[in-house]
């Protein structure tokens, strides 16, 4: 079948085939060894080969093949993700979209961006920028990344505590994806009908590209505050993000997670950190706010002219640095129960102590601020995760477990009917990143 198969792919103008072994094996795997579970699950999961494609045909040209023999097809950007979210369970084809790169359309008027999906983030930024412009969201991932990845695949990440999360409306305005049908087809999608194939693991539609809302282009400032008692740091936090002022960033770090950190972070003071992006009027505040607290800070400057910047240090980078330093460091992202947030920390403190170190990030979620959670784990057994899990539902959190495979799994634990519905009607046959939306194995159940 594989020569067939690649006699048909080799007739594709615009295409790059990828068939050495190690080359495979690299774009076969993402960042899932963050989890021993997904370790233990991913590690012999391997495509048959690589496509690149450079233009939309081309795309159209592979989907027609996977159609005609049938084979499974996962997507790929950047293989950044955290969930094997891009590994292939069944072999097939990995096809990586990062060669199409172009940034299409600025729209001035909304401030809308229409970019090909493969785009890096790092350099779409740095194009809005001639524009005045800027993503609204960042996964800490930004600088290497692609657009269609975040949206396929991502959540949210620095600027959340602004803008909430990919999913809320406004985020995403539209997004052009290519079927897996009988006669595959580059449909262009609304908003409205972009929805179920937001976040869905690049299941139901191979997505070409997008149109996204980006922000004004600010001059953020990076402040780093200094603070006993994890009650108190959260408590200032919480402050921080009601205030009047603009917020591209809030993160707490626990101090034995700070110790950790790289030396140009950890500094001298064996102390929590609060680790704040705002504009130069805002810090003016955030000094305000902390000398009522009798805390002290220490302005580092301008994010994107430092050397290292905060950015580099919150959201999943928290858990890059720590597994950097030993192997045995797992995590977990839940959104904290509001006003309970010490609460629930103190409660798992007395349980599992320093097996749990917390790393907070503000959020907003639904308009309302809150605190979302990424706390690093010492690992010991998937029942020792599944008891925290437990726990912490128990105590008010909302969990985003990263030690699962499906998108139901990593998301509120629902399936969203919307997305099966459109895989039905986009990839009939099941091919596109097969065994990673819950809702389709057992469709039948539910009559969709
Ligand atoms: P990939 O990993 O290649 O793919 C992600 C998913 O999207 C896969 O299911 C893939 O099949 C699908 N996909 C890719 N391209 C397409 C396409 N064109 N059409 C349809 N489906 C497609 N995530 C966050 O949300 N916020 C964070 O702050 C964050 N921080 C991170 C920090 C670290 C250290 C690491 C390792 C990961 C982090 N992530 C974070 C996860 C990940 O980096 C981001 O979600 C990133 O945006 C994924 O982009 P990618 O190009 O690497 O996508």
């Amino acid at each position: 079948r594989n020569s067939k198969l690649i006699e048909q792919l080799k007739k594709i103008d615009n295409l790059e085939i990828i068939e050495r072994t190690s080359d495979v094996k690299r774009l076969s795997k993402d960042f899932y060894n963050y989890s021993p579970i997904l370790e233990k699950k991913l590690d012999g999961c391997i495509a048959d080969l690589v496509v690149r494609p450079i233009d939309q045909n081309s795309v159209k040209k592979v989907a027609e093949i996977c159609w005609e023999f049938s084979i499974p097809l996962t997507l790929r950007g950047s293989g950044t993700g955290n969930y094997g979210q891009a590994v292939p369970l069944f072999k097939g084809i990995v096809m990586q979209m990062n060669c199409l790169n172009k940034i299409e359309e600025f729209h001035p008027e909304t401030g809308f961006v229409k970019v090909q999906s493969g785009c890096l983030m790092g350099d779409l930024n740095k194009e809005l920028e001639k524009y005045g412009r800027e993503l609204r969201l960042l996964p800490s991932t930004w600088k290497t990344a692609t657009i269609g990845g975040f949206i396929a695949g991502g959540s949210g990440g620095i600027g959340s505590i602004r803008w909430g999360f990919l999913r809320d409306p406004g985020n995403l305005i539209g997004l052009e994806a290519v079927t897996i049908n009988e006669e595959p087809k580059l449909l262009r999608f609304d908003a409205e009908e972009s929805e179920p194939l937001n976040h869905a693991y690049g299941t139901n539609g191979i997505i070409t590209s997008l149109l996204i809302a980006t922000d004004i282009k600010r001059k953020w400032y990076s402040i780093i505050i200094d603070c006993e008692g994890l009650n108190k740091t959260i408590e200032i936090l919480k402050t921080c993000t009601t205030a009047a002022i603009d917020l591209k960033l809030g993160a707490i770090l626990e101090k034995e997670i700070v110790d950790q950190m790289p030396s140009w972070f950890k500094g001298k003071s064996k102390s929590h950190k609060i680790l704040i992006q705002s504009t130069l009027g805002g810090i003016k505040t955030i000094e305000l706010i902390c000398k009522k607290y009798e805390v002290n800070s220490f302005l580092l400057g301008e994010e994107d002219k430092l050397t290292n910047g905060i950015s580099e240090v919150v959201w999943n980078h928290t858990t890059l640095h720590m597994r950097a330093k030993d192997k045995n460091w797992t995590y977990l992202q839940m959104l904290l129960p509001l006003d309970k947030e010490f609460e629930l920390i103190n409660s798992l403190r007395e349980k599992w102590g320093k097996n749990i170190l917390w790393h907070l990030e503000a959020v907003s979620q639904q308009g309302v601020p809150r605190l979302a959670a990424l706390p690093v784990i010492k690992w010991h057994s998937s029942d020792q995760i599944n008891q925290i899990i437990d726990n912490c539902k128990k105590l008010g959190a909302i969990i985003f477990n990263p030690h699962v495979l499906t998108v139901e799994g990593g998301g509120l634990g629902v399936i969203d009917s919307d997305q099966v519905k459109a895989k039905l009607k986009f990839d009939p046959k099941g091919l596109l990143n097969p065994g990673k939306l819950q809702g389709w194995e057992i469709k039948d159940e539910f009559n969709i």
